[in-house]
């Protein structure tokens, strides 16, 4: 039973990493870019992905390092 559990702990954080690896959060006034599960962010306006970020000039949160 437990060991059942790891193994679906286990795939849900292995598909939040694939998940979170290129997608990202931008907030209204902020100048960086965010994991969707940063806990500076309390409130993001727009989902896109590393690169759309970097494009648009936001750079990298320290605190969740994208
Ligand atoms: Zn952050």
């Amino acid at each position: 039973m437990r060991r059942k559990l790891a193994a679906v702990i286990m795939l849900l954080v292995m598909a939040g990493v694939a998940w979170a690896a290129d997608m990202v959060v931008i907030t209204a006034k902020g100048k960086k870019y965010h994991r969707p599960n940063c806990r500076t962010v309390k409130q993001f306006v727009k989902e896109l992905t590393v690169d759309e970020a970097r494009q648009l000039g936001y750079k990298p949160c320290k605190v969740c390092k994208p």
